[in-house]
């Protein structure tokens, strides 16, 4: 912390770019497209800045076109595991003494950077092929929210140094310091956004901690391209370590290590769970206590009342439910909806979702795009098929899927006749949203309903012009969501504006890109400093008169 300069403005959240035709952006962006399918790379693991060769092999494919390989990776294993926590121990002295200035300026530069044409369309091109996003979901992802949390991080770490002691009586000072964990942080990321990928291992590293970082297995594509974005900005080797792999054969040597001093976790709530257990099994080996940190599923509502807009409601629910195919923790996968207003918004609903595209994401007219791989794909599909198969509940629109080419599933809306009909309960993750219509009368119960469904509480949505009936749903919904929304989408937060998280089994609640994130990644110490010490040991209250 010597010499620290606290002149960090709030950042503004990046512009994101429209891809509108005939734009500059947009014939860039697809010309990078091109390029990167063109060719097939080899993705290293990556240890200390050496690249290494496993011979132990994956491949990165297009989701939308599974028989076109662009990458080919080599996996971790627990050999490379060990070797990326030596390196990362051994680059953590430097990087934790670095001052906090100059780590700083390294994020601050990545966000520049990402700005640029080259960084922005490579990170961009990378997450459309690789995950199957449409130009503006990758903008607004892999470019928008990672420049976001890299400048709201460091504002937010800046807020977190500057926060000390209240009170230093005369001849005394008293002080806080915060320091990096003692050990590194496991950081472990889902396919669905490269924005978190960056985020998880850059967060920890912005508070002087090293980091292990273990991409999605059908995501590793787009991670690549983001250890070389960090190598552009000045990430010193070993600070941030690149282990590609199977998630239990590179998980489980990692959470053996004594100086496992923090998880730092994006993925389903099953996978949380059983990290969350091997760390038991071995707490007595580690040096400190590792702090756990994970953002988990959800089953996201939209609860409507009979004073909300149909047209309204309808729109909300499109873009919340299909927008990137429901592959959003957040996406809207059920909905309470009246009975007096359910003709009009299944009407609307119905009409709108017949003039939803879906296709490649190389072509920008598509609204919707591929599923990431075959076990998506096949998860999702049992769903569909055996809402299809049930008595409890009817298919009102789409349900087809075909995966020849690409793994293609159209959005489906399916109509439950109970409420807690299978899909109304458990994380689908894909096109798939569930309704059930509710007597008008019914709203407190239905409410209560909601709030008692599923085990997730991550977000969630009222619609309604009725403020009485908003402030019943702010109140029964309290403990329902980590991110609630009236009268909007339940997608979409924004780095800055709504810090992001849920709890139940939805995760910790640490709320990625806000002080509350960041404030995990350290361990304070306090220094008390005397001036002038005293010099006998008795107390007044101690003299003879
Ligand atoms: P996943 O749980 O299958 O995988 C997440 C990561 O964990 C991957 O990198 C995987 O390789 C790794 N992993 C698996 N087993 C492991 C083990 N034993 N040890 C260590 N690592 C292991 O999740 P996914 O399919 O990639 O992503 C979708 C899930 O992520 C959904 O449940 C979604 O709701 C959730 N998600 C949550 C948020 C949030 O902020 N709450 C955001 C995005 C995604």
């Amino acid at each position: 912390m010597s010499n620290a300069i606290f002149n960090i403005p709030l950042p503004p959240n990046d512009p994101i770019s429209s891809y509108k035709p005939g734009s500059i952006e947009k014939e860039s962006l697809k010309a990078r497209i091109v390029e990167l399918k063109s060719q097939q790379i080899e993705i290293p693991v990556i240890i200390g800045g050496k690249n290494i060769k496993t011979g132990k092999t994956g491949k990165c494919v297009i989701p939308h076109d599974h028989k076109k390989v662009i990458g080919v990776y080599h996996k971790a294993g627990e050999k490379e595991v060990n070797l990326a926590i030596k390196a990362a121990l051994e680059a953590r002295e430097s990087w934790a003494a670095m001052p906090w200035n100059e780590r700083t300026a390294i994020f601050l530069r990545a966000a520049d950077l990402l700005t640029t044409p080259y960084w922005r369309n490579t990170i961009n091109a990378a997450t459309i092929l690789g995950q199957s996003k449409n130009a503006f979901q990758a903008e607004i992802d892999a470019a928008c929210e990672l420049v976001d949390f890299f400048r709201f991080n460091v504002y937010y770490a800046q807020q977190i140094y500057k926060e000390q002691p209240l009170h230093s009586p005369n001849g005394i000072w008293n002080r806080m310091e915060y320091r990096p964990l003692e050990g590194f942080v496991f950081a472990v990321s889902p396919f669905n956004f490269t924005s978190i990928a960056g985020n998880l291992p850059t967060a920890p590293a912005l508070m002087g901690n090293v980091a292990l970082m273990k991409p999605a297995s059908s995501a590793v594509y787009s991670g690549y391209w983001l250890m070389k974005l960090f190598k552009a900005a000045g990430v010193p080797d070993g600070v941030i370590n690149f282990i590609p792999g199977s998630g239990s054969q590179v998980g489980n040597p990692v959470m053996k290590s004594p100086y496992l001093a923090g998880i730092h976790f994006t993925g389903s709530t099953p996978v949380f769970q059983n990290m969350w257990k091997t760390v038991g099994d071995n707490i007595a080996k580690y040096k400190s206590y590792p702090r756990i940190v994970g953002e988990t599923g959800g089953k996201d509502f939209v609860v409507v009342h009979k004073s909300a807009d149909p047209q309204i409601v309808a729109t909300a629910l499109i873009r919340g439910a299909f927008e990137y195919q429901g592959q959003k923790c957040s996406a809207a996968s059920r909905a309470y909806i009246p009975k007096s207003k359910w003709d009009r918004t299944k009407r609307l609903l119905i009409k709108e979702l017949k003039t939803v595209k879906m296709g490649d994401p190389e072509d920008f007219t598509n609204f919707m795009n591929a599923v990431i791989d075959q076990a998506a794909f096949d998860t999702i599909t049992g769903y569909i098929k055996f809402a299809k198969r049930s008595k409890d509940a009817q298919i009102i629109f789409g349900g087809n899927f075909d995966d020849s080419k690409g793994y293609f599933i159209e959005p489906t809306v399916i109509l439950a006749k109970k409420p807690k009909f299978k899909t109304m309960e458990e994380e689908i993750f894909g096109p798939v949203l569930t309704i059930y219509v509710y007597e008008d009368k019914k709203y407190e119960e239905t409410l209560h309903l909601c709030d008692q469904t599923s085990e997730y509480a991550l977000t969630g949505a009222i619609f309604a012009d009725d403020r009485d009936a908003v402030q019943l749903a702010n109140k029964i919904l309290v403990n329902a969501a980590g991110n609630f929304y009236i009268n909007d989408k339940p997608t979409g937060a924004v780095v800055g504006q709504q810090p992001f998280g849920g709890a139940r089994a939805s995760g910790t609640n640490d709320k990625a890109g806000s002080y509350l994130n960041l404030i995990r990644w350290v361990s304070p110490r306090t220094i008390k400093e005397n001036f002038i010490p005293p010099a006998d040991y008795r107390y007044p209250f101690m003299e003879e008169k």
